[in-house]
């Protein structure tokens, strides 16, 4: 393959041929990685442009995709109120259903209130532009999701990030910082997507109580994912929800949820606010009622079928330890998102075709949206998985990365 363009050598093309090049020269070798589409999907079993793969790259973590009961949903919804709305949420597209939803949401989260909002990057980006002004302090763990920085950075309030997971660095940034009659809130992930580590959430809580600063947690990879019943963070810590210490609880329904959109879960006040307030749930269209439908009966099924967190946390557990135990770098994960730590970027893109040649689809995360040094296969376990289907992949990415010289023979 050829060299990548230096970054000096970027002011001669512009960035859009650049990009075209070296999507063109990736193509060329079968490397291009990226949108390739499935003809077909059961559970963890996919077929991609014919060839029928295992799949380690879903965020379908309880293996809710495609569960009949959430699938009778749906197509009841479709019956009962079409496959759209309409129009926005705020004007004349709330149904039913989309309330329901809202209720469960509440529920299961253990707050007030909930509001659904149609995409979880709305729900973040909307949530903190909409709540933070100039005058306030948002304080953000550095590699949270871009959905929050981006809110963070529309919201013109004072942007200051901190080292990942790292109180010491959050602490000097509460405490250096002032609010200038404003308010300061500290946001972070609860998972973080593309190292499967867990916040430090009763260290953040404590720092918040200490500089009253208010918490927002987003719990895209962690609802189903994290506590003895998929409740999320604040189960993971044995912290009980109804103390409201986190207090803005932001998640996806496009994750362990199987279908779209994103919920904030708080007070009443708070909701209401948002409601009024959040701009991509005023000015963008409101969530299908199918989606809304299947979102409402995946909550009820995790809380039906609890078997289902429980196989999650024990394959994620046999994944990780024993990928360490082969010899990869799989950094600090703790969950079902496994970073496996490759370095080189041609190495990780090699890999990855050589895993789907042999029937495994990884997907390979590449700078920038990590650090250059860190560019990893992020490989995750679900609940549908069996234990011989993840030493199938263990042992391929074994025998791949030691004829890369990824790991030592
Ligand atoms: N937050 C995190 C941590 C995410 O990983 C994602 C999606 N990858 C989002 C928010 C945005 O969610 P959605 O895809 O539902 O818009």
């Amino acid at each position: 393959m050829k060299k990548p363009i230096a970054p000096s050598e970027k002011t001669l093309l512009s960035r859009v041929e650049i990009l075209n090049q070296r999507i063109q020269e990736a193509k060329k070798y079968d490397l291009y990685p990226y949108m390739h589409s499935s003809d077909a999907v059961e559970g963890v079993h996919v077929t991609v442009h014919g060839r029928p793969m295992l799949q380690f790259a879903s965020y379908s973590y309880l293996d809710l995709l495609g569960h009949p009961k959430i699938n009778t949903a749906a197509k009841n919804a479709i019956d009962e109120f079409g496959t759209g709305t309409h129009g926005v949420r705020f004007l004349a597209g709330t149904t039913r259903v989309h309330l329901e939803l809202e209720k469960k949401i509440a529920s299961f989260k253990k707050t007030e209130a909930a509001v659904a909002i149609a995409s979880g990057y709305g729900a973040n980006f909307g949530t903190i532009s909409s709540l933070m002004g100039r005058h306030d302090v948002v304080i953000s763990d550095k590699i949270n999701h871009a959905s929050i920085v981006d809110g963070c950075i529309l919201s013109r309030a004072q942007f200051v990030r901190f080292d990942h997971n790292d109180m010491a660095a959050l602490e000097r940034a509460l405490d250096s910082t002032s609010a200038k009659g404003g308010v300061k809130l500290v946001v972070a992930d609860a998972v973080f997507s593309m190292d499967g580590d867990i916040i430090n959430l009763p260290e953040v809580i404590r720092l918040c109580r200490k500089f009253k600063a208010l918490l927002m947690i987003d719990e895209a990879h962690s609802l189903g994912v994290l506590g003895k019943k998929g409740h999320g963070i604040e189960e993971h810590f044995g912290i009980d929800p109804a103390e409201g210490l986190i207090d803005i609880k932001m998640g996806t329904l496009s994750k362990t949820i199987p279908s779209i959109g994103g919920y904030i879960a708080g007070s009443t006040q708070l909701v209401n606010y948002l409601r009024h307030s959040i701009r991509p749930f005023i000015f963008s269209a409101a969530i299908p009622p199918p989606a809304a439908a299947a979102a409402k009966t995946a909550f009820e099924v995790i809380e039906d079928e609890p078997w289902r967190v429980e196989k999650l946390h024990k394959n994620a557990d046999y994944f990780l330890k024993t990928l360490q135990t082969r010899g990869f770098d799989t950094l600090k994960s703790q969950t079902a998102i496994v970073p496996i730590i490759i370095g080189d970027e041609a190495k990780a893109l090699e890999m990855t075709r050589l895993a789907r040649n042999e029937g495994i689809f990884i997907v390979p995360i590449l700078p920038p949206a990590v650090q250059p040094n860190t560019t990893r296969i992020r490989a995750t376990v679900t609940a549908g998985h069996s234990l011989q289907e993840i030493d199938r992949a263990i042992n391929t990415f074994e025998k791949i990365a030691k004829s890369l010289s990824i790991i030592r023979s």
